[in-house]
């Protein structure tokens, strides 16, 4: 019998809303055989999720999201079986946690420009983690003031790129990134690749570099992808010898497209990421 692998959710310690221990639960209530919780830039919640995992009778997998700069764009990398405790890969991590807390004291200020006062408090008090704050917490906050009906609204007119609450930020590169969750044990997978604005030429260059670097897999089934894309990004794994993952991005009950657990299985032509991992 195959296994359900959601190997992409957050929790409130980045932008999600439920606790890691509910994430967990969620999980095992929906049918979730191995999840990975991947929050941006911050692994303080995999303790947490990892006592639930073990009463709940799912396997984690250790998994960090980390935010990447190549050329104009920002890229997310999913690293999978890390070690947190990593030193390169945990300085790496406080590094743009810091940068994060800059970033936001810009936004604040941009939105401010355009009428939207106090919004580094309101923004703050959206998240769950005093160390990490994301556009995400930003998006709740213009939501409770009724700045707009729902997050995603917020995204298409305030923190998009080129929307009056949108500053450029310089986030990891693409090689560090990669070699922190190696040298911490873990597996690189690009997340999401569908996301980003690169025609199939770059988008080659870019697997290519990233596979170059070290990188080891993509996301071929992710909620962000449509069922065309689960199959582009198929043959884009095979061409470029890269392993294939399955997550939901999960981060909320409310503003999340996806379940958890809740997506196609991976087209037969892709070579899991977890092929490998030992059995459960
Ligand atoms: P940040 O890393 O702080 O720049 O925030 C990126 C996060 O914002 C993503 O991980 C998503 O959770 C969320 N996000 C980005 N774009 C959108 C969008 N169009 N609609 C809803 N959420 C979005
Ligand atoms: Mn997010
Ligand atoms: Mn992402
Ligand atoms: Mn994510």
């Amino acid at each position: 019998m195959s296994l359900n692998y959601d190997l992409h959710s957050h929790s409130c310690i980045s932008d999600g809303v439920l606790s890691p221990a509910q994430l967990l639960a969620r999980a095992a209530e929906r049918g979730v055989d191995v999840l990975a919780l991947t929050d941006h830039d911050d692994t303080s919640g995999l303790d947490e999720a990892r006592q639930a995992a073990q009463a709940l009778g799912v396997r984690l997998v250790n998994g960090v999201e980390i935010s990447v700069s190549w050329e104009a764009q920002t890229l997310h990398v999913v690293g999978l079986g890390i070690d947190p405790q990593a030193p390169e890969l945990a300085a790496g991590l406080a590094q743009l946690r810091l940068g994060r807390r800059e970033r936001a004291e810009r936004i604040a200020a941009q939105l401010a420009r355009f009428g939207i006062p106090d919004s580094l408090e309101g923004a703050w008090r959206h998240a769950g983690n005093p160390e990490l704050i994301g556009r995400m917490h930003f998006a709740r906050y213009l939501v409770e003031i009724g700045a707009c009906k729902d997050v995603q609204a917020v995204f298409r007119r305030y923190l998009s790129k080129d929307k009056p609450g949108y500053v450029s930020h310089r986030w990891a590169g693409l090689a560090d990134a990669i070699g922190w969750i190696r040298a911490s044990g873990g597996r690189a997978v690009l997340a999401h690749p569908g996301r980003y604005r690169v025609g199939s030429e770059r988008m080659l260059g870019l697997l290519h570099e990233f596979r170059d670097a070290g990188g080891e897999g993509i996301e071929v089934v992710s909620s962000s992808h449509t069922p065309d894309q689960y199959a582009r990004f198929a043959r884009f794994a095979r061409d470029v010898g890269l392993l294939s993952s399955r997550g939901s991005d999960f981060h909320s009950p409310e503003e999340t497209y996806r379940d958890l657990g809740r997506l196609p299985s991976l087209p037969a032509l892709c070579v899991p990421v977890w092929h490998d991992w030992e059995a459960v």
